[in-house]
């Protein structure tokens, strides 16, 4: 067996033989041997040795030399063996291959296919980036079956030159790293059609809202009637409510970030006429296609309090990213604590509350879904849990409720018994219709935070 050197070399020349490569190309095929050096470096390398080699054979073996000297002009297109060739012969040859068989010498436009990616990309603000390399079919057919022929086994693959080459220039000038697992932005480049296309992340914010008066909804709600063409119903706008929760946080985020629109995710919802207190209900905005993410956050704090002023308004808000979505809304086994007044439909005595305040602590609530919801949910039974429940008489016949429980409890359905469909229910314990009156969320607790 030969030494490895001699392997590399007679490898490298085995190829020359048959396909014209360029120096990437070349060297890419013993990519693994050598750190820290490009590949057109350790090609380039590998034709210079060729070359001396050719020299060293002359002039004793001359047919020999000249003959691998044609190899390395003709298939390597090297410079220095054109001169040696040259200097020795007094001719230069004629006729000879310029494209690389397997890149087709893209290699060459690198560089002005940089310069329009970080022209494009200078649209936008982003942290960092990643290149996506997209081949066509037959250039990696043409790879795969050139590797197999000479049995590479130290080589590295062209999208990989390719994508790691052009990253690595973006980087240099626009500063930013290249980021594999959650870049902001994905530049799409085909460097044989020299298209390029730039997939752009969507932003995430998170923080907590407070909703401070009834009759917002939490989601932009559709015009049942119309489906929001605008009809008499819903006096041409095309929605139930002037306004949302979602609008209200949503809009301003998207002017900020100058995206193309909005997503809103809650952990959870409370009802149009209930208000959301405390430190609030934890959402997240995502925006799709954002020009802008280096966004000052108190700021934008500010000027969503300030337009939704009275209404609702948000705290703490954070960049996030897209795992947060997913644990935000399967975040339903969190506990909540609501506030309901209740009216009954006949006095109630000390005793009777204080009974309720113990039939209702520390139980499971067996719920099937409310008839009011029925329209969009499907009919399920669900059991909730209630840690705690505290009753405060405020009249004979009202009392102010809180509930510690599970989320996803309904609590009016709680407090109404919903025709039996809710087990047990004030309505049920006290023997007696009790009716919701007005509903506070007075905290949503997550156990990611
Ligand atoms: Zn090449
Ligand atoms: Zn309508």
């Amino acid at each position: 067996m030969l030494p490895f050197q001699e392997q590399v070399l007679s490898k490298a020349l085995e190829i020359l033989k048959k396909y014209p490569l360029c120096d990437h190309c070349l060297g890419r095929q013993f990519a693994l041997l050598g750190y820290g050096v490009e590949n057109a470096e350790r090609g380039a390398a590998i034709k210079l040795i060729l070359t001396l080699d050719a020299n060293a054979l002359l002039p004793a073996q001359k047919r020999k030399g000249i003959k691998l000297l044609k190899i390395l002009i003709s298939h390597g297109f090297f410079k220095t063996a054109k001169e040696t060739l040259y200097k020795i012969t007094g001719k230069t040859l004629k006729g000879q291959s310029r494209t690389c068989y397997l890149c087709e010498n893209k290699f060459e436009k690198i560089q002005k296919i940089t310069e329009k990616i970080v022209e494009k990309l200078g649209a936008y603000e982003y942290h960092n980036f990643v290149i996506g390399i997209e081949l066509p079919v037959e250039v990696e057919e043409r790879e795969d079956e050139f590797k197999a022929e000479f049995q590479i086994k130290h080589g590295e693959n062209l999208r990989n030159e390719f994508g790691r080459t052009i990253g690595k220039k973006i980087s240099e000038k626009t500063g930013k790293p290249v980021n594999h697992r959650a870049p902001d932005i994905v530049v799409l480049l085909n460097p044989f059609t020299e298209q390029i296309r730039l997939q752009i992340n969507p932003l995430y914010i998170r923080g907590r809202y407070r909703k401070l008066i009834r009759g917002i909804p939490q989601a932009k709600w559709i015009c049942t009637q119309c489906q929001g063409k605008g009809c008499p119903k819903c006096g041409g706008a095309g929605k139930m409510y002037p306004e949302s929760v979602e609008e209200l946080i949503s809009k301003p985020i998207l002017e900020a970030a100058q995206g193309t629109k909005t997503s809103f995710h809650a952990s959870g919802r409370e009802d149009v006429d209930a208000r959301m207190l405390g430190t609030g209900r934890p959402f997240i905005v995502e925006v799709a296609n954002p020009r802008k993410r280096l966004l000052d956050l108190k700021a934008l704090e500010l000027t969503i309090n300030k337009r939704a002023e009275g209404k609702i308004e948000v705290l703490n808000l954070k960049l996030a990213d897209k795992n947060i979505v997913r644990k935000l809304k399967k975040a339903e086994a969190t506990q909540k604590l609501y506030r309901i007044i209740v009216k009954f439909d006949k006095k109630v005595s000390d005793e009777e509350l204080i009974l309720l305040e113990k039939k209702l602590s520390r139980i499971m609530v067996r719920q099937k879904t409310p008839r009011r919801v029925l329209h969009r949910r499907a009919d399920l039974t669900r059991e909730k849990y209630i840690y705690k429940v505290k009753v405060k008489k405020l009249t004979p016949k009202m009392a102010e409720i809180r509930i510690l429980c599970q989320g996803g409890l309904y609590i009016k359905e709680l407090v109404t018994g919903d025709m039996g469909r809710t087990v047990p229910s004030v309505s049920q314990i006290l023997n007696t219709n009790a009716t919701p009156l007005e509903l506070d969320v007075l905290e949503v607790m997550l156990k990611e935070e």
